[in-house]
């Protein structure tokens, strides 16, 4: 007998939902819930949205629900319009953003049972840290491995227990009946704990802590008493230059509201996971005394898929109150969200660039105007977007003009002259200025550390051959290949291709085949020799593949066994960095002459963000950047660290050649086999969009290949359309994609609202 139908979400491009039956005899859904549903030939986890008694599908058409998640509390109202929000505004169907938005071993229902199952544990007393492992044999391996486990993380959970030992229950009673350890059942969704006062490693934080709360600076003290005065939707954009302590805001600004709020949840995120563990270490160390361990999160693509799990369900169920995240935490379910935090805001990471293509620091703003709370965003080189609406009275300014360390100050930053260098032939190394390197001999002999900012990995751009003018080029792609000498290869970094690197030219046998450019690689190189007796480390994404390498390498960095480091974007963000006194800048120029109106806004913000790196700790720093232009107005701002006249520019500039953020911008892109079926395909859409009534006020440009236009053999080709309306283009691209569905001709497109890089 049937009891009703559900409407459901699945993770399949067209934005309709799927009616199915559910039994009378099974537990009734609810909205919000997951449930395990036949499509087509497999069973898929789907998200139930409506529940009704009636359904227009025939009868004989209708399949019935395999099986519902009973256990996992339904996602809130709340939580589902967040994803229809998302949904529409990106042009997505609902499935296709909520789905995906789980994590992934939530969308396998065999795991459903385990992850969530009550958590069974146990956790090590004093007593117990006295006495073990003395009172273990010497020989009993086993057990001084289950011993030591529990001593690292003070509990062990039931599973893990047992990995490590087969006898491991056993053992554990034994332990409980001697008074070492204590064992622990918490049922799935059980509310939080509250710092447990028996345990002694929170109260040892506990008096450590009080010691490492810093007094606030006034400007400080005046962001956060703004942020905690709040009520309702207030979003801030916090400008604090490098250093200026935006973290402490954040964590006083969120300590007052859990204190005021007992059950509240926070957000906050960073652009990079390499970022996370700095973050979560300083808001465990804070927060030690007054939230339980598992009270604190992160969410990001870096965790194992069980932990990301068990993480994500911890903040839908509230016992998580600080999440701590990636972009793809902003998605996450927090049913008593209360305030949300975006650090960096202006980075160009918390952008998705495939799949649902969101941008987390706008869903971020979305989100606290939903819950009606307040959000901060923090930068010390805010978007132009954010920066504008803070112009505009929209957002509150809150400033922080000063560094926080007593003594620390801004570098001096310098614009070294390349051609000015080579017309008075003073010596320069490979790439490496005069005055640089003697800037590093000097940091070495005081025992302080370099750094040197170059965003280009590898070891040479082009491989060359100057008898007859060829260059290595990817067979696949549009792109030349970029040479890597560790690796012993020619590899493209577009699309992977790799190849060994030929001893003589392939097409003139000319063996003087030479290299062209510098990666990191080459400067590392360079680096050894020009600074001798230095201890050179280079962080980029190839020395960084390994997982947890990046963690290790970063150690290396703050514990001073680095006197240079060198490397791209990576080394530039956010890190706290306490004996780097100079940073060296090569190879920007590159940028200021880009196609893309946002080069020079994400230039800026880069080299501003890198010369923050140095002199954080009261060490007087020092930025050179190496320039054959260094008249250029961009330079002269970044001298000055002047990111209000820089930002006032370029937006006097963006406002009189309409461009964000005083226009929206949508992109289509086409990927056909050839460019011309990629063209005629971006032709035929802008017919198609042409007969929309709310195109009127939409402006479409002419269709134009990619600047990469040829990538695994694909090509690629893009049309921008904009308008002064966002409700306009808004509607527009609504009506815009029935049509494009029934376009025929070309691999794949995709449509991307406010694109970033066009
Ligand atoms: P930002 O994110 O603004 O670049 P951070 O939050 O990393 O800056 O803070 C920079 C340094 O200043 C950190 O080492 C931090 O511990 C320290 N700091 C922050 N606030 C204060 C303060 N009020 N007094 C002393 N040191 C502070
Ligand atoms: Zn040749
Ligand atoms: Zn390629």
């Amino acid at each position: 007998m049937t009891a009703g139908f559900v409407r459901v979400a699945l993770d399949h491009p067209l934005s309709a939902l799927y009616d199915y039956r559910y039994p009378a005899s099974a537990p009734a859904p609810t909205p919000g819930m997951l449930v395990r549903v036949p499509f087509g030939r497999r069973d898929v986890v789907g998200l139930v949205r409506e529940v009704s008694t009636n359904s227009d599908v025939a009868a004989d058409k209708l399949r019935d629900v395999s099986a519902v998640c009973a256990a996992c509390p339904p996602l809130s109202q709340q939580w589902l319009s967040l994803a229809a929000f998302a949904a529409a505004y990106y042009q997505r169907g609902l499935g296709e953003v909520a789905l995906p938005a789980l994590p992934q071993a939530l969308r396998d229902p065999s795991r459903w049972e385990r992850l969530l199952a009550p958590e069974e544990r146990y956790r090590l007393l004093p007593a117990g840290r006295a006495a073990l492992p003395e009172a273990l044999p010497a020989r009993a391996q086993a057990l001084r491995r289950l011993a030591q486990a529990l001593a690292e993380t003070g509990a062990l959970d039931l599973a893990d227990a047992k990995a490590l030992h087969p006898k491991a229950v056993p053992t554990l009673e034994n332990w409980r009946e001697a008074g070492w350890v204590e064992y622990e059942r918490v049922e799935f969704g059980s509310a939080p704990g509250a710092a447990t006062s028996n345990d002694e490693s929170n109260n040892a934080s506990n008096n450590v802590d009080v010691a490492q709360v810093p007094t606030l600076s006034d400007e400080q003290t005046a962001a956060v008493e703004s942020i905690v005065a709040a009520r309702g939707f207030a979003p801030f954009l916090l400008h604090g230059v490098t250093g200026s302590g935006k973290t402490e805001v954040y964590l006083r600004a969120l300590a007052a509201l859990l204190e005021r709020e007992p059950d509240a949840q926070a957000l906050v995120l960073v652009p990079e996971i390499n970022l996370t563990p700095q973050f979560e270490a300083a808001f465990r160390t804070r927060f030690a005394a007054t939230l339980a361990d598992d009270a604190i999160v992160t969410l990001h693509s870096g965790l194992a898929e069980g932990e990301r799990a068990r993480n994500w369900l911890a903040a839908h169920v509230g016992r998580a109150r600080i999440v701590l995240g990636t972009r793809l935490a902003v998605l996450a379910s927090l049913p008593r969200l209360a305030m949300l935090v975006v650090d960096e805001e202006h980075d160009p990471a918390y952008k998705q660039q495939e799949g649902l293509r969101y941008s987390a620091r706008d869903l971020a703003v979305w989100r606290a105007k939903q819950l009606d709370v307040p959000v901060v965003l923090g930068s010390a080189t805010p978007s132009l977007e954010s920066w504008w609406q803070a112009e505009q009275g929209r957002y509150t300014r809150l400033t922080l003009s000063r560094r926080a360390v007593a003594d620390a100050v801004l570098p001096a930053i310098r614009l070294i002259d390349l051609e000015d260098e080579r017309r008075r032939g003073r010596a320069s190394f490979e790439g490496l200025s005069g005055p640089l390197v003697a800037a590093m001999k000097a940091r070495l002999e005081r025992g302080e550390q370099s750094l040197v900012f170059l965003n280009r990995r590898g070891y040479a751009p082009v491989l060359s051959c100057d008898a007859c003018g060829w260059v290595a080029g990817c067979p696949r792609c549009s792109a030349y290949v970029v040479l890597h000498k560790p690796e012993r290869a020619l590899r493209c970094h577009h699309c992977g291709w790799e190849s060994r690197i030929p001893r003589s030219c392939p097409d003139c046998g000319n063996v003087d085949i030479a290299p062209m450019g510098r990666g990191t690689q080459r400067i590392e190189e360079a680096l050894t020799s020009a600074v001798p007796g230095a201890r050179v480390l280079r962080i980029d994404a190839d020395s960084t593949r390994r997982k947890g390498s990046a963690q290790a390498l970063f150690s290396d960095v703050h514990a001073g066994d680095v006197d240079i480091l060198v490397g791209t974007q990576m080394i530039a963000k956010g890190h706290d960095f306490q004996r780097v006194s100079l940073v060296g800048v090569l190879n920007a120029d590159n940028a200021l002459f880009s196609h893309d109106f946002r080069a020079s806004e994400r230039l800026f913000a880069q080299l501003m963000q890198v010369s923050g790196r140095a002199g954080r700790s009261g060490l007087p720093g020092e930025v050179m950047v190496q320039t054959r232009y260094p008249r250029h107005a961009l330079y002269h701002a970044l001298a000055r660290h002047d990111y209000v006249g820089f930002a006032n520019a370029q937006l006097s500039e963006r406002r009189d050649a309409h461009l964000p953020p005083f226009v929206y911008q949508a992109l289509l892109r086409a990927e056909g086999r050839t460019l011309e079926a990629a063209l005629a395909f971006l032709g035929e859409a802008a017919q198609a969009l042409a007969a929309i009534p709310a195109a009127e006020r939409v402006s479409v440009y002419d269709a134009v290949p990619l600047t990469i236009v040829k990538v695994m053999n694909v090509h690629r080709a893009q049309l921008l359309v904009e308008s002064q309306s966002r409700a306009a283009l808004q509607a527009t691209l609504r009506a815009w994609q029935p049509m494009l569905r029934t376009l025929r001709g070309v691999l794949r497109w995709n449509l991307e609202v406010d694109p970033l890089d066009i």
